[in-house]
């Protein structure tokens, strides 16, 4: 076991592992599970991980659970790095790839963080968990809860996508619907998980979720065969996959697994709610709320992350960006996206390829650089959003 303590994203206030966490006792910021990386180092070789499982347990040394305890699995990560070479080419891309991510267990990339956290909350304990979510999270838990024998409380937007609340119900999950945004489902959540012994898995505000989504980051680096990208188009929500796969590029450089070079990580976000791009643009080191959120795209509606001061840094180390999509753009790319690759992809990772386009004619991404988007989730849960 390599994992030492959970320290604080902020204050760096160390914290157990041990005990069932949340947010920094002393300054409500996120925590991090840290390791023993140079004991990681002696135990495991990057080129021992080619014989393993593909799932993202194939990472066991860097993720939290101990090694004799059996994972809640449903055998989340392994996903494909997709040449993109019909949607590239015709933009002179000729370097362009797709993680597609709706491959996971319940169509979303929810499944890493949710598989990992689970597994974590049942080992130390806890048997109710609640969730804030706006979709695909939902599912998420309901599967791994169900898989686990754990009791699921899912709140979600009343008006989240159709697919998302009948799959947690059929999933077995106790499913509440708010008049309001993932926002006020997760102060509901708040209000009520002491009288009712719930745990607390909002994305951020538990240190697990981010340790499933890093293995995106160590994904990335293994089928590249070690050589990062030049640029990664992360449509982007709470953050938790950005913040994850920046944390993954640190710890496989403490390991020797990589070098000291880096993409330039754009945050893609919906014009209805965007509070990371406006933050970004105003040079401002955490986020606003952003007022009246709307899009269709339903992940990436959080109008306020607990994460938004570690995405701000990450963007500006990197030399990234941040920029927004309508959501008319995002349908109509769909199809153009279906239809040159295959793949019917959700409106957050297609938000992603139309901002492809105009960080390509802005000059900000030269088309000659290895691109990676992050495609998240499918269309599929989506069908509220396209006429029939
Ligand atoms: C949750 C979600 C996102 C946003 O992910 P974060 O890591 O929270 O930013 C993007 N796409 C889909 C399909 C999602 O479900
Ligand atoms: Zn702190």
């Amino acid at each position: 076991m390599f994992l030492t303590h959970l320290g604080c994203t902020s204050c760096g206030l160390r914290h157990e592992w041990s005990r069932l966490q949340n947010l920094c006792t002393a300054c409500q910021k996120p925590l991090f599970p840290i390791y023993d990386l140079a004991a990681v180092g002696r135990a495991l070789n990057r080129d021992s991980l080619a014989t393993r499982e593909k799932s993202l347990w194939r990472y066991r040394e860097v993720l939290p659970l101990p090694p004799d305890v059996e994972p809640v699995s449903l055998g989340e990560g392994g996903t494909p790095l997709l040449r993109a070479a019909r949607f590239g080419g015709g933009l002179g891309a000729r370097n362009l790839w797709i993680k597609d991510e709706a491959q996971n267990p319940t169509q979303s990339f929810k499944a890493r963080g949710m598989a990992v956290a689970v597994s974590m909350a049942k080992h130390l304990g806890a048997t109710r968990l609640a969730v804030p979510t706006a979709g695909n999270a939902g599912g998420a838990l309901a599967a791994y809860a169900a898989r686990a024998g754990l009791e699921a409380h899912i709140f979600m937007p009343r008006d989240t996508p159709r697919a998302n609340v009948i799959e947690c119900r059929e999933l077995g999950a106790d499913v509440v619907l708010i008049d309001g945004l993932i926002t006020d489902c997760g102060t509901e959540i708040a209000r009520r998980k002491e009288a009712e012994g719930w745990f607390d898995m909002s994305t951020l505000k538990e240190p697990y979720r981010v340790e499933g989504k890093k293995t995106l980051g160590y994904e990335l680096a293994e089928q590249l065969d070690w050589k990062l990208p030049d640029v990664v188009l992360y449509p982007t929500g709470g953050g938790t996959g950005l913040i994850g796969m920046w944390k993954a590029f640190d710890e496989m450089e403490a390991l020797g697994w990589i070098g000291s070079a880096r993409p330039r990580m754009f945050s893609i976000q919906a014009s209805g709610c965007a509070p990371i791009v406006r933050a970004f643009e105003a040079g401002a080191t955490s986020a606003a709320e952003f007022p009246d959120a709307h899009t269709c795209a339903s992940g990436l509606r959080v109008p306020k992350a607990v994460g938004d001061f570690l995405m701000l840094k990450i963007l500006r180390e990197s030399k990234g960006g941040a920029v927004t999509v309508d959501d008319e753009a995002m349908i109509r790319i769909t199809r153009e996206v279906g239809s040159t690759e295959g793949l019917f992809v959700a409106p957050e990772g297609a938000a992603c390829f139309a901002a492809l386009k105009s960080l390509l004619a802005s000059g900000k991404i030269a088309p000659d650089e290895r691109i990676v988007i992050f495609n998240t989730g499918s269309g599929i849960k989506y069908l509220d959003c396209y006429e029939q």
